[in-house]
């Protein structure tokens, strides 16, 4: 039995996500969309590949060398995207491991658990001069993302782009980010939660 809704490969893949999120999204208080129903505890393999899919069309044009993503929430739609363009893909870890040489660190603050925590990656899977593209869940004010700018940077790697599943357009994120000159393409964004009403952009 097919436990997800089955998805016409000819409609609006990204229409497809937004009647996900209205359908099985939950908002909870102080701007959280709890999506756990299908990206972030049980996920839906035909969704993320679907997801995949348009981040590869949106970024055809330009020169990748590896997808670079946040653990946990952001590997599995990095990996569906690593895997349709065969390449490599790097999870940075949010507890330093002991074992890790020449390890690449900067600090975080979790919109979600209201704590600055640390994150690394080790120097030898982020390389000078290589061309990365970030993806991960979500896009809200920009930390991880700003995190990640800096290790991208540690590195002397370039940041081609930055791909969310979803971007909560009322938080500053996304605006930074461009007015950065970082090119942000996010798949469903989402104008307001006030009420507990979803309403996209
Ligand atoms: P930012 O760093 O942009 O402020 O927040 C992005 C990170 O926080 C994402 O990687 C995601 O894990 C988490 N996050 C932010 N907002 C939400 C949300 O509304 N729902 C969920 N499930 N995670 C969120």
């Amino acid at each position: 039995m097919n436990k997800f809704p089955i998805f016409d490969k000819k409609s609006d893949k990204m229409k497809l996500l937004r009647d996900r999120i209205l359908r099985d999204g939950r908002c909870l208080e102080g701007g959280i969309l709890k999506v756990d129903n299908f990206i972030n505890h049980q996920m839906d393999p035909l969704l993320m590949k679907a997801m995949a899919d348009e981040f590869v069309k949106r970024f055809a044009g330009d020169k990748i060398d590896k997808i670079v993503t946040i653990e946990a929430s952001g590997i599995a739609p990095a990996i569906m995207v690593g895997y349709l363009l065969n390449l490599p893909v790097v999870f940075a870890k949010k507890r330093v491991p002991s074992t890790m040489d020449n390890c690449l660190r900067t600090k975080v603050y979790s919109f979600t658990k209201s704590r600055e925590y640390d994150i690394c990656v080790s120097g030898e899977y982020i390389n000078k001069g290589e061309r990365i593209l970030f993806i991960d869940d979500f896009l809200a004010n920009g930390n991880a993302a700003k995190g990640i700018i800096d290790l991208v940077a540690q590195a002397g790697a370039e940041l081609v782009g930055m791909g969310f599943l979803i971007e909560k357009s009322f938080q500053q994120g996304g605006d930074y980010l461009r007015s950065q000159g970082v090119r942000v393409e996010s798949l469903a964004r989402i104008k307001s939660l006030s009420d507990c009403k979803i309403e996209f952009l």
